[in-house]
């Protein structure tokens, strides 16, 4: 009996599923960061607090008479929250959508995009992902049994002396159109995209249309940056295109739409036909999203739907105020040698490091891209963090692009002051013979 007490467990624990998913870039640059960093603009969220009406209304949901919102709610969605989603949404899609099954609730984005994998990825389909792309897609895909199948943005040279912009990435419709096949299920498109802070135009959008009718493809449309879009630039929408609703699943989360990343509310919007296989994975898994923040959230919704299109909307406030502090930070990046990418959308800025190869130090047999070494060096040397865009690259393409970072300037004041700060003072040092 001691004996068998003492043994140790031999056999392999881990899944299969999980091979070859199990490294995760991440935890290095927050733990770099954690230790180095003075100014963080590599965490992709916020650090001002969400509107005043909506923690208002979280509070009122846990401190108010309805003790049942402390309590299970439906799974696929609280009742309140799945309604006005189905209202907002319905007028945006052009479609009369039915709460209760176009609609589903989710926890944040992440699970949206998760149960979207799990319910309609076999083994052995693929699963075309637009490079560089939010790095989780790679992975979820990969566990669901699917093959991911790349295929990058490329950037095109901008007019001397024009700035390059988000919108010179583009697809080239030949290689895209070779990444289609018999074993194709769905395409994951991400609009307003993250990293690049690309808004996908409307010819890009009718290309991708066409190829996923023509090869009756899904599209697993990753949506959450839809209301941060600047310079007058217009989101649109992939499930308005004709072809496209009865495939599409539109994905978006309260976290970037009302700048409160930390409750977790996601939700899915699609035909019944594709949605209920999510609800199934769901119901299966998660079973609900928190009561309480749901409730929030359908509050946050009525109240912005009375002031669509007026001065006081929310979503229209935060782009104003985030355009503002994307040209802030692209000022502060320029005077030290940076080159950004003007992002159309999104609160990510992408900047071209090439100007700083010879402050960092080589390093020779290695095969990591210059942009992760840069990255690296600037938070151990300058004390500013960032993400390299490699980061949002597959593992054979990460060396393709690698001379950019990306910062989040979804940041207080404070926080981009002290970021510019860091950059002038930098600028100084490199002005100092
Ligand atoms: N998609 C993209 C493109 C994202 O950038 C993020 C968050 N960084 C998510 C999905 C996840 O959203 P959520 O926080 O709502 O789960």
């Amino acid at each position: 009996l001691s004996l068998h007490l003492q043994a140790k467990m031999s056999r392999p624990v881990q899944a299969r599923r999980l091979e070859g998913v199990d490294q995760n870039i991440w935890v290095e640059f927050v733990k770099l960061a954690a230790t180095y960093a003075t100014v963080n603009l590599g965490q992709g969220f916020p650090d001002f607090p969400p509107p005043a009406f909506l923690r208002e209304a979280f509070v009122r949901a846990v401190s108010g008479e309805n003790h049942m919102l402390h309590q299970y709610t439906r799974a696929f969605g609280h009742p309140p929250l799945v309604k006005i989603l189905a209202e907002f949404f319905g007028k945006l899609l052009g479609q009369e959508l039915d709460p209760l099954n176009n609609v589903m609730v989710t926890v944040g984005a992440y699970q949206a995009l998760f149960c979207c994998f799990q319910a309609l990825v076999d083994e052995g389909d693929e699963v075309i992902i637009i490079e560089p792309f939010f790095d989780c897609y790679e992975p979820m895909v990969k566990m669901a049994g699917g093959t991911p199948v790349f295929v990058p943005l490329r950037p095109k040279v901008s007019g001397a002396g024009k700035p390059m912009s988000s919108a010179d990435w583009q697809l080239d419709p030949a290689e895209l159109a070779s990444k289609f096949g018999e074993r194709t299920k769905a395409l994951v498109l991400n609009s307003p995209n993250n990293p690049l802070g690309k808004v996908f135009g409307r010819g890009e959008l009718q290309l991708i249309a066409e190829l996923c009718v023509k090869h009756d493809v899904l599209c697993i449309s990753d949506e959450v940056y839809e209301w941060l879009v600047y310079d007058g630039k217009e989101h649109i929408r992939i499930a308005t295109l004709p072809g496209m609703w009865e495939r599409t699943i539109s994905i978006s989360s309260a976290g970037k739409t009302f700048s409160a990343t930390g409750w977790k509310v996601g939700w899915t919007v699609g035909p019944s036909r594709l949605l209920q296989h999510l609800r199934t994975v769901h119901q299966n898994s998660i079973y609900h999203c928190a009561t309480a923040a749901q409730e929030a959230v359908a509050m946050g919704f009525r109240w912005e739907l009375e002031r669509r299109g007026q001065a006081d909307s929310y979503f229209a406030q935060l782009a104003r105020e985030l355009q503002g502090k994307r040209d802030r930070l692209m000022r502060s990046l320029e005077a030290v040698g940076m080159t950004p990418i003007v992002p159309e959308g999104t609160y990510f800025l992408v900047a071209d490091v090439s100007a700083f190869a010879s402050d960092v130090p080589e390093a020779p047999g290695s095969h990591e891209p210059f942009d992760s070494r840069f990255a690296k060096w600037m938070v151990k040397n300058k004390g500013l963090a960032a993400i390299p865009l490699s980061a949002f690259y597959s593992g054979p393409h990460k060396n393709d692009y690698g001379r950019f970072i990306r910062f989040c300037f979804a940041k207080e004041e404070a926080t981009l002051e002290a970021a510019n700060d860091i950059l002038q003072k930098w600028k100084q040092e490199k002005a100092a013979p």
